[in-house]
């Protein structure tokens, strides 16, 4: 018997979004066409690249390798939050107050943006106001727990240091973010994607795209040497695939971390939560068949640099365990994210080079 069988963890990957809702699927792409804007890429950038501009009048072609939501959006754990671990205190360091205030705005304006749509349209997704904690297990956690509050009154966030947290764990006070959010990506995503069609928007699924022209009008050549051509394009793959401009590859670095949804003996307290060091447990909850599990992730590594990732589901398991008691784990997964080498997301155009080509990545988890 396997180590995870012994453990009760689910010996295949399979996630709880995904699982959580019905998408639906569309054909491959098998003639040539012609669009306003075309968007590769069916995760959350790629569909609300789309829907955005769908919603405004463009004519779009959203283009996918494999099925919608089928990269790391499906396999996140979907805090909506505008903080990132200790990330305010490092930014006016490093960038300054302008880019500091400025990263936090936009974090903000994101989440504002999905839940008045959320409203607006009555979408169903688990959306939940939930405080962001970020907590400290020594005292050189507590000390960077303390300039990230510092950080926070400078940039004037709605929040800062609190003695202790609301979870059962040896903590020595955190930063709180008040005013955050979680939910169900998934479910939020699948009325977006059909009214991106009722515009008029075409999906294609099982259509990779291995090349880029980068002409006037820029064209996406499929592997089966189709042509996507529009007016503007908008590399929305997670990973830039392109390189022979922006050389992406040198300036992301891909993280793997690990997810288990665990019914538990203890209740959870509410909130999301994050340590200040390593390795990283990250934890929120979510509904299954009206219980109320823990959905806690971490264990992450540097893309490739670790063999037996079972080691980390079976951490997690032991750190869920210790703090709340397991019953039963339904899911595990993992999945990666690129950060940049600034620690803020690349989102602009893909290289002077390419003047209507566009690209959005780089968001560090
Ligand atoms: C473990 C984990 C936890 C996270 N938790 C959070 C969180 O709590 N909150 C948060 O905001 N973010 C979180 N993130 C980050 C967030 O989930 C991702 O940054 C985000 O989902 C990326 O979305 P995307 O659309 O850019 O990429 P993806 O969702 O990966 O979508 C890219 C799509 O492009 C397709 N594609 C790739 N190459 C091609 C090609 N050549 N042609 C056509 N299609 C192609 C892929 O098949 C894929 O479907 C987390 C990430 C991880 C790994």
């Amino acid at each position: 018997m396997s180590k995870n069988r012994a453990l009760n963890i689910p010996d295949r990957s399979e996630s709880y979004w995904l699982d959580s809702v019905e998408f639906p699927t569309f054909p491959s792409l098998e003639e040539n066409c012609e669009t306003d804007v075309v968007i590769i890429g069916g995760g959350i950038s790629g569909i609300m690249t789309a829907y955005l501009l769908a919603i405004e009048g463009y004519r779009v072609t959203l283009v996918e390798a494999r099925r919608l939501l089928s990269g790391t959006t499906g396999f996140t754990t979907a805090k909506l939050t505008s903080q990132h671990g200790l990330i305010y205190d490092y930014l006016l360091q490093n960038e300054g107050s302008k880019t500091a205030n400025s990263y936090y705005e936009a974090n903000e304006a994101a989440i504002s943006y999905v839940k008045n749509l959320i409203t607006e349209k009555g979408i169903d997704c688990d959306f939940s106001e939930e405080k962001a904690y970020v907590f400290a297990e020594d005292e050189k956690q507590q000390e960077k727990v303390k300039e990230e509050a510092e950080a926070y009154r400078k940039i004037g966030i709605d929040g800062g240091f609190i003695d202790n947290i609301p979870l059962d764990v040896h903590n020595l006070g955190a930063v709180v973010m008040n005013h955050q959010a979680q939910f169900n990506p998934v479910k939020f995503l699948k009325p977006l994607v059909e009214e991106i069609v009722a515009k008029g928007g075409r999906v294609f699924e099982n259509t990779r795209v291995d090349d880029i022209e980068s002409n006037k009008r820029p064209v996406a050549v499929t592997r089966e040497g189709r042509r996507v051509e529009g007016d503007y394009l908008v590399v929305c793959s997670h990973y830039p695939f392109y390189d022979k401009e922006g050389f992406y590859y040198a300036r992301l670095s891909p993280n793997r971390s690990y997810s288990i949804a665990a019914e538990t003996d203890k209740e959870y307290p509410g909130g999301m939560y994050v340590n200040a060091g390593q390795p990283a447990h990250s934890l929120r909850s979510i509904q299954l068949e009206g219980k109320e599990l823990v959905l806690a992730g971490g264990y992450g590594h540097y893309v490739g640099h670790k063999q037996n990732t079972e080691e980390s589901y079976n951490q997690l398991y032991q750190f869920v365990n210790q703090t709340f008691g397991v019953k039963k784990v339904p899911y595990r997964w993992s999945a990666q994210d690129p950060a940049t080498l600034d620690q803020i997301p690349y989102i602009g155009r893909y290289s002077t080079e390419m003047e209507n080509v566009f690209v959005a990545t780089g968001y560090r988890k």
